[in-house]
């Protein structure tokens, strides 16, 4: 089967049931055998007995798979992190890598309108407020100076750097290994640059 088989398999199992409902059958068998290739399969389960159960992701607004255990506790687990492994382990990084620079891209905006007196958007030229304006990386994409660092760095284990200390229901991402996360933060206030556009022309180049 390729990935993609796969990948519908959990769609149409999924689908045929409604929110907070245990699946049932064979449908209990499928399920665990995808489970189990979690990358977090030991910390999703707990070592303990579990129940599967579709159920709208409170965050993401997607519908996904939940595991109840047996002491009550819940958990949910995306099949995509069950076939995609690797993959993820790399974007895991990729959101922690965003999330270290928040406050640098914050400090750089505070810096920009506090000396500009009329600011505006550099692509449109509409007025724009702190509030009302998006941090561009340009001309280098933040994506490029993400991935020249981690080709700087030889980093190629992204599981090791971005293991969260709770396993339940994450949905942000840290690097957690603190050499690599300073190493990066200090090389994005090295290396970036940022204009400030509106948020209508900063949506129009995603
Ligand atoms: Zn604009």
């Amino acid at each position: 089967m390729t990935k993609k088989v796969h990948i519908k398999t959990c769609q149409i199992i999924r689908d045929k049931y409604k929110d907070g409902e245990f699946i049932t059958g064979v449908d209990i068998g499928v399920m665990a055998f995808y489970l189990e290739k979690h990358r977090w399969y030991k910390q999703k389960t707990g070592g303990q007995y579990y129940k599967i159960y579709v159920d709208t992701n409170p965050v993401y607004k997607t519908r996904g798979f939940f595991i109840e255990r047996e002491d009550g506790s819940t958990t949910d687990f995306s099949f995509y992190e069950c076939i995609y492994p690797t993959k993820v382990f790399k974007q895991d990084f990729i959101k922690g890598a965003r999330a270290a620079i928040a406050v640098d891209i914050t400090a750089t905006k505070l810096t920009y309108f506090d000396a500009t007196t009329s600011p505006v958007c550099v692509l449109c030229e509409k007025p724009i407020s702190i509030n009302n304006s998006h941090a561009d990386h340009y001309p280098i994409k933040f994506e490029t100076l993400l991935n020249d660092f981690i080709e700087e760095n030889n980093i190629k284990d992204f599981e090791k750097l971005i293991e969260p200390e709770n396993w339940d229901n994450v949905t942000g991402c840290e690097i957690t290994d603190e050499k690599i996360k300073f190493k990066w933060i200090y090389y994005h206030m090295k290396y970036a640059k940022l204009r400030m556009l509106c948020p209508e022309c900063n949506l129009r180049l995603k």
